[in-house]
């Protein structure tokens, strides 16, 4: 091997962030923050409080709420088991028992097997029961693993016989499959989405006895298995809200409607579509779902093959189609606004009236139905510019009984969840030209890092050992001061300093030598201009501060 072949190997691994996730950077940073802050603000306007959720639950959670057929549930969610530390040991020999060879011709490895698993079921019965498999099909596989011992004994019966290598392979396959699949611990996952675990928390904490309707707010990451691109990660954040209790008035629908109108507007996004429609409730919706079968399958041949699937396993969702083909199709099927049953038709009708008693503008869309089960009655989407055909930043609507299918009292339920990441993306593409161009520089080149943050306001240029003393105590008291100060950690010639702060887009150098220190005069520099002017340290600051308020 040449020596250039061998460095190349030692070198360490570069990782990357995993396909779907990406780190989210500084000065775009600054964007998010400050969208969170309106956030916090705005909705506090609207009563609500924040709730800080935790990123896993049980996995029945979600597939209860979110519904076991939805996309979501079905193939994109990121699922793992904990093996409690009881259980560790047992789970040590779960894993060698599954993959130990075992030899049909070698009685010993067969009676290692068995004593092996009868260890295993003593760690199991010394555990404590909460501790034990939660999910059926595990506790399938501990019941074939229980019983291992003894159908190894009546393989003993078979030894010399014509089947008994058909049996071994029966039993022992059956007996190593199961361990190597048996999992301890609940099943959970990453959430896909917060609403459950904020109907989970009102009913854990028995919300339902403060004063009603509660609102709580939340934002954070979501991870969902999808396919990426733009506007769509695998990890990503939303920010929601959710009214939970009290009455299904309209007119709640329509303030949580005017909170997010609100919210974009004091961000100034662009382009901003509200969309809304009621799809019924559990009276009517149902049949409407199985008139819309029985046309699409009048039109089957024409559908493409997705929303062939989905005639079966979700008609509403075949409303959804972007397909170019199927869009006249759609058209002429039947619309749910003309099957509503009288109170579905009659909340509709309020709703409309209250968003425009709010001059909140609307568009009705009769095909916008939601991808996850829980919703009925009221639904919206609020799409925005700049996004492409990933252009929805929020989604929502009303869910009525998800909290009684949580375990829960009946209880009325209305909420929205706005896509952060999209809704960035949105801002950076219109609203903030100046930092979208920086920022997508850096993300097509790829490997240019964008600049870390926005400039300094004062950038201090020492030289000498008393200068450096006197530029520490000045760093302090002006960024006690609340000013943004950069202070090189070794001393730099003045012309290389001066190349510096113009580099980190600092406004002021502050020039520190040993004339500036012994005078006890300070020499200010503006680098726009290179103009200088000296200051005492106490009218430094009063120039700063006068400074600061002009530009702000
Ligand atoms: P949903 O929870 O599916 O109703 O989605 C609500 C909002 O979250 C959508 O309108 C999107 O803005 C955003 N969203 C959903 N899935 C993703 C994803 N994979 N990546 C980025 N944003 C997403």
């Amino acid at each position: 091997m040449s020596e250039g072949a061998a460095k190349k190997e030692d070198k360490p691994r570069k990782f990357q962030a995993i396909r779907g996730t990406r780190d989210l950077l500084p000065p775009e940073t600054a964007l998010w923050n400050r969208v969170e802050q309106t956030a916090h603000s705005v909705f506090a306007t609207f009563g609500f409080g924040e709730i800080r959720l935790p990123v896993f639950e049980v996995t029945e959670l979600f597939a209860r709420s979110i519904g076991a057929d939805t996309d979501v549930v079905s193939k994109e969610m990121y699922t793992f088991t904990s093996v409690e530390s009881a259980l560790s040991r047992a789970d040590a020999f779960r894993q060698y028992i599954g993959e130990r060879r075992v030899m049909a011709d070698q009685w010993v490895t067969v009676e290692d097997l068995q004593k092996d698993l009868q260890e295993f079921i003593l760690e199991i019965d010394g555990s404590a029961k909460s501790d034990l498999p939660m999910d059926p099909p595990s506790q399938v596989k501990l019941s074939i693993l229980r019983k291992g011992p003894e159908q190894l004994d009546s393989l003993r019966g078979f030894q010399g016989k014509a089947e008994y290598h058909e049996v071994f392979d029966s039993i022992v396959g059956n007996i190593q499959t199961s361990a190597r699949w048996l999992r301890f611990g609940p099943s959970a996952t990453l959430r896909p989405e917060a609403t459950a675990s904020v109907c989970r928390a009102y009913v854990e904490h028995n919300m339902q006895q403060l004063p009603q309707p509660v609102k709580l707010y939340y934002m954070g990451p979501m991870f969902r298995r999808e396919r990426p691109q733009r506007g769509r990660y695998r990890q990503f954040y939303q920010i929601g809200a959710e009214i939970l209790g009290g009455t299904d008035a309209p007119a709640i629908d329509a303030e949580v409607i005017e909170m997010v109108m609100t919210f974009f507007d004091k961000l100034e996004l662009q382009g901003v579509q509200l969309d809304i429609n009621s799809i019924g409730c559990r009276d009517c919706r149902p049949k409407y779902v199985e008139l819309l079968r029985t046309e699409l399958l009048k039109v089957k041949d024409k559908l493409g093959p997705d929303s062939q699937r989905r005639m079966e396993t979700n008609p509403l969702r075949v409303l959804d189609s972007k397909l170019e083909s199927e869009q006249k199709i759609i058209e002429k099927l039947p619309r749910i606004a003309d099957h509503l049953c009288e109170d579905c038709a009659t909340h509709y009708a309020a709703v409309k009236r209250q968003l425009e008693l709010r001059g909140v503008i609307y568009r009705e869309n009769w095909r916008l139905v939601r991808g996850l089960d829980y919703y009925m009655r009221t639904t919206f989407e609020v799409t925005a510019a700049g996004l492409g055909s990933q252009n929805a930043v929020c989604g929502g609507g009303r869910y009525d009984g998800l909290v009684e299918l949580l375990g829960g009292p009946p209880t009325k339920g209305i909420g929205f969840a706005i896509g952060e990441d999209r809704l960035i993306l949105s801002l950076l593409e219109t609203g903030h030209p100046s930092l979208a161009t920086r920022l997508s520089r850096a993300e097509t080149k790829g490997h240019s890092p964008a600049p870390t943050r926005s400039g300094p306001l004062l950038y201090i240029a020492w030289i000498g050992e008393k200068a450096h003393a006197t530029a520490i105590r000045a760093a302090k008291d002006l960024r006690n001061a609340g000013f943004s100060v950069e202070l090189p950690p070794v001393e730099q010639k003045f012309g290389k300093a001066l190349g510096q702060a113009d580099k980190l887009g600092a406004r002021f150098a502050l020039i520190l030598g040993d004339n500036e220190v012994a005078e006890g005069l300070w020499t200010l520099k503006t680098l726009a201009d290179g103009s200088q002017q000296k200051f005492t340290e106490f009218d430094l600051l009063e120039f700063l501060r006068k400074q600061d308020s002009v530009s702000s």
